[in-house]
């Protein structure tokens, strides 16, 4: 059987599927004897001590692997293992109705969930997420299952889910786990970027029922480069995927002798290969990818599943550390944080939108909480003692917004320079243009600003009127499409007229086919997954700018994307 979904992530996989299954766990209530209930406390009091331990171990290794916001997850369930109301209530249950624990604690969970839930309020329906995630761990051990969907598969797994969280994504053992599709989520979805960001194959919206289409332990073959799921192949397609595996792997082989390598066009035009980061790891792994530099550091990865506000020292560590991965004289562009749209924060209880894309979201957020911006303004500048920090805003569309944004800095590097504290007085302060009003205004903006970043995932959403998280959608979000191209082609000569560089770090950056055009229009710096530099290094060294500007002005006027991907199949004979 062949699904059809979008291709997140390029690379062909062949494994053992691995459904998570999104199902109600199963529980009946057994009335018990008085004489059985020491026993019946006991199984529960040990299924509590197992359950500790297991989340002890996932919290150890997260710590460990320096996923901090994901292990503070973790440990909000810990904390959950001690809560008198939902434990010690379950376990009265049991002695007072006569009950099995399983139905005590799965009803004394539930209540307590749906009570929270029913008040509408996002923080506290994130906390019911929390106590039904806990619940199911708790009610695996009475029950003797593996709360380790994982744990009891051998082999190359492909995971099929929903959706994942940031809290599936961080377990993920990309030794274990060699493709993932799910469901939900659009090719600039968290759980697309995070697949490119760790080089595993991943296919995301492909709709339907996954519990009928696919089942544990068939075999699958993901072809992230199309898009396609194959289940159950024949043996023309195993051999045929084979073949196309050894080719990829001989590939990245090739790639590698571009480790060290300047990127440099063929005929000697320099630019910069630089990578997009979620966290201090990422930045250790984009330096050993062959990255020059980080283009953008999603710092709201910091703030996503934190209990609380991530502190200024917090901040401070991160971003220097983050710096000294890279190599403190590697440029390392932080974008201040990005909430809201799709990256909802619990914690700050944000008025609920139905339009969050469109609605109250980073920039808007820190101008409204000035404290909480200075805080991580202050974190930056801080860091800025230890390495080659630029600082971005995100999401601006108005010059007011900019200002009002630069202004709040200067403010807090008067603060530090009265206390005394170091940081660089001349740090580089640009913006994102990822809002059409800011593209179609460049030429105001690079008056002011020290340089440009084209988010073109935004950029591509706004221009065409298309969530990017929608899969029905897919034909839409494209950022061949010419009305996005002749965007870009404004921001880069509004930037160039005003002596400013532009660097590109929406997803567009790092494809294949967007790059000749990109190359071709001028772009100084390009962000992109760590996993794509490589490939796009060697790309970029065969190509010409000289003949990739023809290549841009005749897509230019082009009507379609459909088109321009066809212009540049057939012009850039290097492609193939
Ligand atoms: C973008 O919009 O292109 C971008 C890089 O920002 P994000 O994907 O984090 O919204
Ligand atoms: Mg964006």
């Amino acid at each position: 059987m062949l699904l059809q979904g979008i291709a997140a992530s390029p690379g062909y996989a062949i494994g053992v599927a691995k459904v998570l299954s999104a199902k109600a766990v199963h529980i009946v209530k057994r009335q018990l004897a008085d004489s059985q209930l020491d026993e019946e406390t006991g199984r529960f009091d040990a299924a509590i001590a197992a359950t500790r331990v297991e989340l002890e171990v996932i919290h150890g290794k997260l710590v460990a692997q320096q996923k901090e916001p994901e292990a503070e997850i973790f440990e909000a369930h810990l904390m959950l293992l001690e809560d008198e109301e939902l434990v010690d209530r379950s376990k009265e249950r049991v002695r007072e109705e006569r009950i099995n624990a399983e139905y005590a604690f799965f009803t004394t969970s539930e209540e307590i969930a749906e009570m929270i839930s029913a008040l509408d309020d996002p923080y506290l329906k994130e906390r019911a997420a929390d106590i039904r995630d806990v619940s199911r761990r708790v009610i695996n051990h009475l029950q003797g299952i593996s709360s380790e969907p994982l744990n009891d598969v051998t082999g190359k797994i492909i995971l099929f889910a929903e959706d994942l969280t940031p809290s599936d994504t961080a377990q993920l053992d990309p030794s274990k786990v060699v493709a993932f599709a799910t469901q939900a989520g659009g090719r600039t979805s968290h759980s697309a970027i995070i697949a490119r960001s760790i080089g595993i194959p991943a296919i995301v919206g492909i709709g339907g029922s996954l519990e009928n289409a696919v089942k544990d332990g068939q075999t699958v073959i993901i072809d992230g480069t199309n898009g396609k799921v194959i289940i159950e192949p024949d043996e023309a397609s195993l051999a045929r995927y084979s073949q196309l595996q050894q080719e990829q792997h001989e590939h990245a082989q090739y790639y590698q002798t571009y480790l060290n390598q300047p990127s440099v066009s063929r005929d000697g035009v320099q630019v910069e290969l630089v990578a997009n980061i979620g966290s201090v790891k990422d930045a250790e792994q984009a330096a050993k990818a062959g990255a020059e530099g980080i283009g953008l550091f999603r710092t709201e990865f910091l703030y996503m599943d934190a209990p609380e506000l991530p502190s200024e020292e917090t901040q401070f560590e991160a971003y220097r550390k983050a710096a000294e991965a890279i190599g403190s004289k590697s440029p390392i562009v932080i974008r201040t944080s990005d909430i809201g749209g799709d990256k909802e924060i619990p914690y700050m209880k944000l008025p609920k939108e139905d339009n969050p894309f469109l609605g109250f979201r980073a920039i808007r957020i820190c101008l409204d909480r000035p404290e909480m911006f200075k805080t991580q303004l202050r974190a930056i500048l801080r860091a800025s003692a230890f390495g080659n920090l630029k600082i971005m805003f995100p999401m601006i569309a108005a010059l007011n917004e900019w200002r009002q944004a630069k202004s709040l800095l200067e403010e807090v590097k008067g603060e530090l320079r009265e206390a005394g504290i170091s940081f660089n007085p001349s740090i580089e302060v640009g913006i994102m243009i990822e809002i059409p009003a800011a593209a179609i205004l460049a030429d105001k903006f690079a008056k002011e600003v020290d340089f440009f970043s084209i988010g073109t995932n935004d950029l591509v959403q706004y221009t065409m009127a298309a969530d990017r998280m929608n899969p029905k959608l897919g034909y839409l979000n494209d950022p061949l499409h010419p009305a996005v191209l002749q965007l870009i082609e404004r921001v880069i000569s509004a930037a160039h007229a005003n002596g400013k560089w532009v660097g590109m770090c929406g997803e567009m950056a790092g494809q294949k086919h967007a790059l000749p055009i990109l190359l071709g229009l001028g772009l100084d710096e390009f962000s992109m997954s760590a996993s794509a530099i490589l490939p796009a290094r060697a790309l970029l060294a065969k190509l010409s700018q000289q003949e990739m500007k023809q290549v841009a002005q005749a897509v230019l006027e082009l009507g379609s994307a459909e088109e321009v991907k066809a212009y540049v199949e057939e012009h850039v004979q290097e492609l193939k």
